[in-house]
Parts: structure tokens; C-alpha cells; sequence
């Protein structure tokens, strides 16, 4: 079956020659029929920037890439993801969390040897049991709060849930190891974790492909797909690229932005080729 896939990129920077890399790998999967989407992570308004949106659809367009259009952008969806979050609700699967992110730390710090996750040190769980009434008094006392998943409770209703990487093969889900995550805030209306898998549900995405640091971020998707009723679609993780000294790519490689390599004098076929092999890159980056 020609899959459906996607390249998901946050305006919060320029594009870098990892981005270039990640898009590459989507659209390849692409080639043997597909359909490609395009999908702007917009909905941080706190890092976003409408230039950086602009110079995606110019970079990746001077890479030679071509995306279906209307491009879904997060920011003009608040309504999906908050239609998923009433559902959650109403089963009791999520809950408010009062807690700063200072006061996590102190309460983490106070108890020790605290479990990591992959994100992060795991939140001890202070508001899960909070009385309604508590909960309720708060909210009209105009306290801030997020909406934190009951990775428990939830867990206990979809039962055991799997995955499947196109490296790696069946993956146990284990979203127990990432405690209970933020699914939205006041100021970002639903988390990274959310939207992602309300937005690859609703534009029928049937192969995710991304880099490998968001590997474990699977294990919560498969868990909101199970809990609200979605098809879960296949994963690819690509490996990430690394520069010589074996660092990411990031926003501070100011040249190795696609606009910066653009201006710099190559072409989208030099970029290509750099990405094509580890050799090429490293005998390029090597002599910069
Ligand atoms: N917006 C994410 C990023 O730029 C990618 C999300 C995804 O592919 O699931 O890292």
C-alpha cells in the first residue's frame, strides 16, 4: 500500500542540514508511491517565528522537495486537540497539575534517587490524587495549571500495547516510563505529544518518519492512538545526524543552515550528495 508520510518541522529556526537530512529520508520513503505532507509544529507561540515559516517552504522548495497543500499548520487546529482532550476528560485520564516546574524539582531533589524517563526526571505524581474539591477551588482561584495524562489509569484501560519500528520490528509499549506527561497548558494549548497524534490521525498518516531522539516519544503516541480510538500507523526513526565531533546538528551551526549553504554558492545537488553518505559529510564538514 502507497503510505502516507509526513515531515514535520517546528518554526522556531532555520532549517539545518539535519532537517535537510530527516526531510530527505521522508520523502524517499515516498518514492515507490506515496504521498508526502508537509506540517508546520507551530503551536509553541512562545518560540515561533514567522520568518522561520516562511524560510521553510523556501528551503525545502530550493531542495527540489514537493508537498500537497493546504499545509496543515498546528496553530489554526486548537479546536481538534481540544476535542481530544474533553474525551480524556471525561474518562478521568487526565488531570490538573498545580505544580511549578521549580517545585517539581525541589519535590524530586527532596526525594532522592529520582527515576529518570527519556523525558526527564519522572513527575513524582504530586497532584494525581488532589480532591475534586481541591482541584476545583484552585482553578476558580485563577491558579496556573497543566493537563498531565494518568499514564497509569490509562495504561490499566487500553492494556498492553504494541508498535512497530521498520529497524527495530515490534515494540513493546511502554509509556509508563515517561510518567505522567503534559498534554497541554495555558499557554500551549496541547503538548508536542498531543497534537502530534491528533494531527497524524486526522491527515491519515500511515508512516512516521523522524529522527531517533524521538524514539521513546512513541511509546506515549501509541498510548493517545489506544485511548482515543486511532489507527496507529508504522514508524521509521531515523539515526540522527551528527557533526564531526559527533554533536547534533542545532541552531547554534548557524552554517550549516540550508539559507546559509544556499548563499554559500551550492547547490541542492551538492546537498544531496553530502547527505547521501557519513563519508561525504565528514570529508565536508572537515573542510570548512
Ligand atoms: N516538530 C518536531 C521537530 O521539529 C518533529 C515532530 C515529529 O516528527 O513527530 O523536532
Amino acid at each position: 500500500m502507497p503510505c502516507i508520510t509526513r515531515f514535520a518541522p517546528s518554526p522556531t529556526g532555520y532549517l539545518h542540514l539535519g532537517h535537510a537530512y530527516s526531510a530527505l529520508c521522508t520523502v524517499e520513503a515516498t518514492e515507490a508511491g506515496g504521498r508526502f505532507l508537509l506540517r508546520i509544529e507551530d503551536i509553541d507561540s512562545a518560540r515561533f517565528r514567522p520568518e522561520f515559516e516562511a524560510a521553510i517552504y523556501e528551503d525545502l522548495a530550493w531542495l527540489g522537495l514537493t508537498w500537497e497543500t493546504p499545509v496543515r499548520r498546528q496553530s489554526e487546529h486548537l479546536d481538534d486537540y481540544q476535542q481530544a482532550l474533553e474525551s480524556l476528560r471525561a474518562r478521568s485520564l487526565i488531570y490538573p497539575c498545580f505544580c511549578s516546574r521549580r517545585e517539581i524539582r525541589a519535590e524530586i531533589a527532596q526525594a532522592g534517587a529520582a527515576p529518570h524517563g527519556p523525558g526527564g526526571p519522572i513527575y513524582p505524581g504530586t497532584c494525581r490524587g488532589l480532591p475534586e474539591e481541591i482541584r476545583a477551588e484552585r482553578i476558580a482561584a485563577g491558579d496556573a495549571y497543566a493537563l498531565r495524562l494518568d499514564v497509569a489509569r490509562a495504561s490499566a484501560e487500553t492494556g498492553a500495547l504494541v508498535w512497530h519500528d521498520q529497524e527495530r520490528g515490534d515494540i513493546a509499549g511502554d509509556a509508563a516510563s515517561y510518567g505522567d506527561v503534559v498534554l497541554a497548558r495555558k499557554e500551549t494549548p496541547a503538548s508536542y505529544h498531543l497534537a502530534v497524534t491528533v494531527d497524524d490521525h486526522l491527515q491519515g498518516i500511515t508512516l512516521v518518519t523522524r529522527g531517533e531522539d524521538l524514539f521513546e516519544a512513541s511509546h506515549i503516541h501509541r498510548l493517545l492512538q489506544a485511548l482515543l480510538g486511532f489507527e496507529t500507523p508504522e514508524y521509521a526513526h531515523h539515526p540522527l545526524l551528527l557533526d564531526q565531533t559527533g554533536r547534533r546538528f542545532a541552531k547554534r551551526d548557524h552554517a550549516l543552515t540550508l539559507r546559509e549553504l544556499r548563499a554559500g554558492g551550492h547547490t541542492p545537488e551538492f546537498l544531496r550528495n553530502l547527505l547521501a553518505t557519513p563519508a561525504n559529510l565528514s570529508a565536508f564538514l572537515d573542510s570548512l
